[in-house]
C-alpha cells in the first residue's frame, strides 16, 4: 500500500481537507506538522503561537480517535519531510496551498526538490475559496476595489460542497515515525515566563476543530439573522468571532460558506446570509491584493504615502498599545485585544485610525502589534485593513476622513457597555460622559470614583489639534491635483 505524507499547515482539521482526503484514498497516511517559524515573514506572533499549541493538541486527539496520529517535527521543512519519508517509506507528499506569496515560493521550491527526488507531490486549494490569481479584471489585471472584485468573484468562482471527514481507519503506515512532544515547541511561551499572559484568553476560546464547529453553529443558529445590524455595535456579540478558527484552518472557508447559506435558507430568509458572505469575500479580496502586491505588508500601495511625514513618539505608541490614551473607546479596544487576542472590527477601525491619524504613527507599527496580539493575525487581512485605515491601500478610506473617537464611541457604544467592560475604572461614569470623561463636572467624576490623570488618563492628544496636524501632513504629501479633488469632495 503506498504511503502519503500530508503536510499540515494552516489547515488543522479533518473535515473538508482536500489533501487529507486525497491521501486517504491513495493508501497509508502520515499527517505531519512541521514547526518552522523562521520560514515565515513575519514569524508567527505570540497569540498565534498560543492558539497553535491548543489547536495541535486538539488535532492530535481527533486523529487518534480516528485511528491515526499527528507527527510533529521541527523545520527546515524540506529536511523534515525527507526524514519522515525515509522513516515511513512514503512516496508522495500532499498539502493544501498557503497563498501568502513568500510561502507559495517556499512551497514551490520544496515541491521542485521533492519531485527531483522522485516523490509525487499534489497541492490543493482550501485555505481560500479561490486561487488568488484566478479572478482577473476584463483586461487581465488585478482589482483594487472590493465591489467589482466581489461581483466577478461570485460570477466566476464555483464554491463546491465541503468534503466529509475521510475514513482513516486502515490508513496507518507500517510503522509510525517518532513525534516531537508539543510541549517541546514551547508555543505556550506566554505562560512560561512567570506571567500567564494567556490567562484571560484561555476561558474565552475552545481551540481546535470541535470549538470551531460549535462557534459556527451557535452563530448560524442564534446571531446570523441579526448580523448585518449587530456587527457594528462594539458592546454586543454580533459577529461570529470565527477569525482565529479560520486563520488556523480549524474550519474551512467553504465549510463556513455552506453552513451560513444552509442556515439562512432554513429560516426561509436566504438574504440574511449576504452580508456575512460578503465579509468572507473580503478575506478572499485581501489575498487577491496580497498576491498582486507582495510588498504591501511593508510598503503603502499608494506611493504618495511614502512621503507622509509620520512622527516617532514611543510614549504615545506604548499608551496606544496598553489602552491608556485617555479616549475610552480606543482604550477599550486595545485592552480587549490584549485580553482576548481578538478585537471587535469597529474597534479595530477606530484604534487603527487613532494610531495613524490622531497619533500620526506609521501604520506598519500598528500592524506589527496586531500581528503579535491577534490569535487570528493574518498577513493578508491585517495588511489590507491597516492600509485601508491609513488611507494608503486598496479600496482605502480617504485620508481626509478622520474618525472622531468620541463620536465613534457614542454612535457604536451609545450606553457605554463596551467601555464599562474593558475600562472598568470608568464603569460608573454616566452614559452622557463615558466617551468624554474630561467634560464631566467634578461632582460626576467624584461620584464615579474617577480622578483624571490618576485613575484614568487625560487624552494624550486633543483630537481637534491632531486632526489639523494630520490634514496638514496629508497636504504636504499629496500632489496638487488630488488635493483639489479632496477640497471639492469635502
Ligand atoms: P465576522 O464579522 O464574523 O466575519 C467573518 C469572517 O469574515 C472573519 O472571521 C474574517 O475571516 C472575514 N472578515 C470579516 N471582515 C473582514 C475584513 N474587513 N477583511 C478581511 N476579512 C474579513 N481579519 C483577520 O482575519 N486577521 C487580521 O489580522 C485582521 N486584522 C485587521 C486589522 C485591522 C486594522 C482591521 C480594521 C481589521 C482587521 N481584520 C483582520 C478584519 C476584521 O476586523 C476581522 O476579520 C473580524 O473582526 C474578525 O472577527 P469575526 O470573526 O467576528 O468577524
Amino acid at each position: 500500500m503506498p504511503t502519503t505524507l500530508v503536510w499540515l499547515r494552516h489547515d488543522l482539521r479533518l473535515a473538508d481537507h482536500p489533501a487529507l482526503d486525497a491521501a486517504a484514498r491513495r493508501g497509508a497516511v502520515v499527517p505531519v506538522f512541521i514547526w518552522a517559524p523562521d520560514e515565515e515573514e513575519p514569524a508567527p506572533g505570540g497569540a498565534h503561537r498560543w492558539w497553535l499549541d491548543g489547536s495541535l493538541r486538539a488535532l492530535g486527539a481527533d486523529l487518534e480517535a480516528k485511528g491515526s496520529r499527528l507527527v510533529v517535527r521541527r523545520g527546515p521543512s524540506l529536511g523534515a519531510l525527507r526524514e519522515v519519508m525515509a522513516e515511513t517509506g512514503a512516496d508522495a507528499v500532499f498539502w493544501n496551498a498557503r497563498p501568502e506569496p513568500a510561502l507559495a515560493r517556499r512551497d514551490a521550491s520544496v515541491a521542485r526538490r521533492l519531485r527531483v527526488d522522485g516523490v509525487e507531490v499534489q497541492t490543493f486549494t482550501s485555505r481560500l475559496l479561490h486561487d488568488p490569481d484566478a479572478v482577473r479584471t476584463g483586461s487581465g489585471g488585478s482589482y483594487r476595489v472590493f465591489g467589482p472584485f466581489q461581483r466577478r468573484f461570485l460570477a466566476e468562482v464555483e464554491i463546491a460542497a465541503p468534503l466529509a471527514v475521510p475514513v482513516l481507519a486502515g490508513c496507518a503506515p507500517a510503522t509510525w515515525p517518532a513525534s516531537e512532544p508539543i510541549d517541546a515547541l514551547r508555543l505556550d511561551a506566554l505562560a512560561q515566563d512567570g506571567i500567564d499572559w494567556a490567562a484571560s484568553m484561555r476561558p474565552a476560546w475552545t481551540r481546535g476543530e470541535a470549538g470551531a464547529r460549535a462557534r459556527l453553529s451557535a452563530f448560524v443558529d442564534e446571531r446570523l439573522h441579526a448580523y448585518s445590524d449587530a456587527r457594528d455595535r462594539v458592546g454586543e456579540e454580533g459577529s461570529s468571532s470565527l477569525e482565529p478558527h479560520l486563520h488556523h484552518g480549524e474550519v474551512s472557508p467553504r465549510g463556513v460558506w455552506a453552513a451560513v447559506r444552509a442556515g439562512a435558507e432554513a429560516t426561509g430568509q436566504p438574504a440574511v446570509a449576504e452580508k456575512y458572505l460578503s465579509e468572507i469575500a473580503w478575506r478572499e479580496f485581501a489575498y487577491h491584493v496580497l498576491h498582486h502586491h507582495p510588498r504591501s505588508p511593508v510598503t503603502p500601495l499608494n506611493p504618495d504615502f511614502l512621503r507622509l511625514p509620520t512622527v516617532s513618539d514611543p510614549d504615545a505608541f506604548v499608551a496606544w498599545r496598553i489602552g491608556q490614551t485617555g479616549y475610552p473607546v480606543v482604550d477599550a479596544g486595545m485592552r480587549q485585544l490584549w485580553a482576548l487576542g481578538w478585537m471587535h472590527n469597529r474597534a479595530r477601525m477606530i484604534t487603527a485610525s487613532f494610531l495613524t491619524k490622531d497619533l500620526l504613527l506609521p501604520w506598519q507599527d500598528g500592524a506589527r502589534h496586531f500581528h503579535d496580539a491577534l490569535c487570528g493575525a493574518d498577513l493578508a487581512s491585517n495588511t489590507l485593513n491597516w492600509q485601508w485605515a491609513a488611507g494608503s491601500g486598496a479600496d482605502a478610506q480617504p485620508f481626509f476622513r478622520i474618525f472622531n473617537p468620541v463620536a465613534q464611541g457614542e454612535k457604536f457604544d451609545p450606553a457605554g457597555a463596551y467601555v464599562r467592560r474593558w475600562v472598568p475604572e470608568l464603569a460608573d461614569v454616566p452614559a452622557k460622559f463615558v466617551h468624554r470623561p474630561w467634560e464631566a463636572p467634578a461632582s460626576v467624576l467624584d461620584a464615579a470614583g474617577v480622578t483624571l490623570g490618576t485613575t484614568y488618563p487625560r487624552p494624550i492628544v486633543d483630537h481637534g489639534v491632531a486632526r489639523t496636524r494630520a490634514l496638514a501632513a496629508y497636504k504636504a504629501m499629496r500632489p496638487a491635483r488630488e488635493e483639489a479633488e479632496a477640497g471639492a469632495a469635502a
